[in-house]
């Protein structure tokens, strides 16, 4: 398998003194992965090998499984995982959506570089080792880029070129075709640590970051086992976020609308004037119906759109926590090597 290299986007040049040989974790949120946790520990089994062999991890890395509140067996599936590595499971205590299971992942690791995948093996762990060689050459961020989309449903292709290309407009940095597979150093995740919005859309927080980074593209498999677990509802609730979460490009749409209409009245009251002037009133239904209706619905759009970032102020006053944890096990498996027992210092817990 073939990965290309791009150095993107580098605010200094790339550091020419190699890092030393860095301890990974592997985050991982699962939500009702029963069945396809048995083929992932499988294939983390073989990368471990690989990684120690090519001397690209000091020691056998840590796989920290996150349980966002699955109702299946996915928890006892944690729990037995009995590996080469080691696993820590962090129970959630209810299903509080990728992303936040994601990020409360994020913040239990211990080890110098932090990569995550999602569970179902979409994303292609062989690209795991040319991240760490972009993070040995310097980069604080690596961004796993999908190289094709063959394996995502034709609505989901077109409605994620759709979604980015409007993003763009609106001014939001994203990587194209990057969503949450990516390496970050500890010193990243440190600094990503100190954002401190209840609403998370990890892939612009990260881009906000800055640092040096590089992106390694793979090509996107199949999910081995199971169904998507971003049902419709979720994705939209995910897409939303990252409008209103990084810009506020749609509220001053909402001013120039207005100020078209406004002039369109101006215009249309002009030429009532005129027309009462010369006499030519007419008992016109449709001319006061089609405005008041046009104008009905503009005022709801700009409501609505006004609604959705006063609903974020809301969320975002209350402060509360991103995630609750229920349980934290970790399972050593014969090695008790990774020596860095502090999880990322949160600046604001949860
Ligand atoms: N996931 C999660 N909580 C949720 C939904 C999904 O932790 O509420 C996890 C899921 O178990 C998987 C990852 O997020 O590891 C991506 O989900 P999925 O593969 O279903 O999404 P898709 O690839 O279809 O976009
Ligand atoms: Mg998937």
């Amino acid at each position: 398998m073939s990965f290309s290299y791009t150095a993107f986007d580098l605010p200094h040049p790339p550091e020419s003194t190699q890092r030393d040989t860095p301890r990974l974790s592997i985050v991982v949120p699962c939500y009702n992965e029963e069945t396809t946790l048995p083929a992932l520990f499988g294939r983390l089994e073989q990368l471990n090998t690989d990684l120690l062999a090519a001397k690209l991890i000091a020691q056998p890395f840590e796989l920290i499984l996150v349980d966002d509140g699955s109702a299946d067996g996915t928890w006892a599936a944690i729990q037995n995982a009995g590996a080469r590595f080691a696993v820590t499971g962090v129970k959630l205590s209810r299903n509080h959506g990728h992303q936040k299971a994601l990020f409360a992942g994020l913040m239990q690791a211990k080890a110098d570089v932090v990569v995550s995948m999602d569970a179902d093996l979409q994303d292609d762990p062989d690209a795991i080792a040319p991240m760490i060689e972009a993070y040995m050459r310097g980069a604080e961020v690596v961004y796993g880029v999908r190289g094709c989309r063959e394996t995502d449903t034709w609505f989901k292709r077109r409605s994620a070129r759709a979604y980015y290309a409007t993003l763009r407009r609106l001014g939001v940095d994203l990587i194209p075709d990057h969503a949450d597979f990516r390496l970050m150093s500890r010193r990243a995740l440190k600094a990503l640590s100190q954002f401190g919005e209840t609403n998370l859309f990890l892939r612009g927080m990260v881009r906000e970051l800055g640092f040096q980074s590089e992106i390694v593209t793979y090509s996107r498999s199949a999910r081995v086992a199971g169904e998507s677990k971003y049902t419709l509802r979720k994705m939209l609730a995910l897409g939303m976020e990252g409008i209103t979460s990084f810009s506020v490009q749609p509220l001053r749409m909402i001013v120039m609308f207005g100020f078209a209409v406004a002039a369109l009245a101006f215009l249309f009251s002009l030429m009532a004037i005129v027309a009462w002037a010369g006499g030519r009133v007419v008992p016109g239904w449709t001319s006061v119906v089609l405005p008041l209706s046009l104008l009905g619905g503009a005022h709801l759009i700009a409501l609505g759109v006004i609604g959705e970032y006063v609903g974020k102020i809301y969320e975002e006053t209350k402060r509360r926590p991103r995630f609750i944890i229920d349980t934290v096990t970790s399972k050593h498996a014969g090695h008790d090597t990774i020596v860095a027992p502090q999880p990322i210092e949160l600046v604001r817990a949860g």
